[in-house]
């Protein structure tokens, strides 16, 4: 039986003889629904219309993107690091080219995700590169949409997934939502990757922290402040939120501190 995928936020369901009635993630306040209504497909369909291309962002640190771009259109990010490499984040697409692609840089020994909007095919994704374990909080537990044994949850606020590579539990945007701290990143300054728990804004020197990107819902002063005090014991130098250009350069640790500052001002003074 087939594993449908949700044509509007890429995630990936348990097996069904048809496509179950809802998508759960898109129905969610955090996600929509195309007016369009909704609509499913299948992995084998995806590689008729779409590959992956893997693209260098920092010297041992690669994206990979579906092109053309497919539903929300995140950037995982390959780290390869001398204790092991780390796919973090997901897509949808997974094919051969993708796997050998990969292993040219020597696989994934371990997955980690930051929340369920990038869950996606994360199940086929762990098959392919050799049943690697996927590391979730387990307060998203219940946005799992295919359960698998390959799953792993961690509990509590850090994980040490490898040496020099700490996921954060940030909260906020889904209660589980998860930053990766990597301490060797920026020739040693630190890099942390966030998703959209800290979301890099137009302004690249500057983040924002919300409930609902695509609904415009903001997350209140509490949640902001909790998301700031959990990555201050670490530090980092550049930031990456989940989408290509979406990166602070420089500088990342002060900018979440003076962008928290900034939507806190504006959520309890106000603006305009
Ligand atoms: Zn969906
Ligand atoms: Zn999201």
């Amino acid at each position: 039986m087939p594993n449908y995928i949700c044509l509007t936020c890429g995630v990936q369901y348990a097996e069904s003889a048809t496509p179950p009635d809802h998508c759960l993630i898109c129905e969610d306040d955090r996600q929509y629904m195309k007016e369009s209504g909704q609509a499913w497909t299948t992995l084998e369909e995806l590689r008729q219309t779409y590959h992956n291309e893997l693209r260098p962002v920092e010297p041992t640190m690669t994206g990979i993107a579906t092109v053309p771009s497919f539903c929300i259109g995140q950037r995982p990010l390959l780290i390869q690091t001398p204790n092991g490499n780390v796919l973090w984040d997901c897509i949808t697409l997974i094919d051969d080219a993708t796997v050998q692609a990969i292993h040219a840089l020597g696989g994934v020994d371990v997955m980690a995700i930051s929340h369920p909007h990038f869950y996606d095919a994360m199940v086929d994704w762990s098959k392919a590169l050799g049943d690697v374990p996927i590391y979730l909080h387990r307060d998203n537990a219940p946005w799992v949409m295919r359960p698998d044994s390959r799953i792993v949850f961690w509990d509590g606020e850090t994980y040490p997934l490898l040496d020099g590579i700490t996921l954060i539990r940030c909260g906020g945007h889904f209660p589980g939502s998860t930053a990766l701290h990597w301490a060797g990143g920026a020739d040693g300054k630190g890099v942390l990757l966030t998703g959209d728990t800290i979301m890099v804004v137009a302004d690249t020197r500057w983040v924002t922290f919300m409930y609902s990107y695509p609904n415009d819902i903001p997350l209140n002063r509490t949640a902001v402040e909790k998301i700031v005090a959990a990555v201050e014991p670490f530090e980092f130098d550049l930031l990456y939120s989940g989408w290509w250009d979406k990166v602070v350069r420089t500088d990342a640790k002060n900018a979440v501190k003076r962008s928290a500052e900034r939507y806190i001002r504006a959520i309890t003074a106000g603006l305009g």
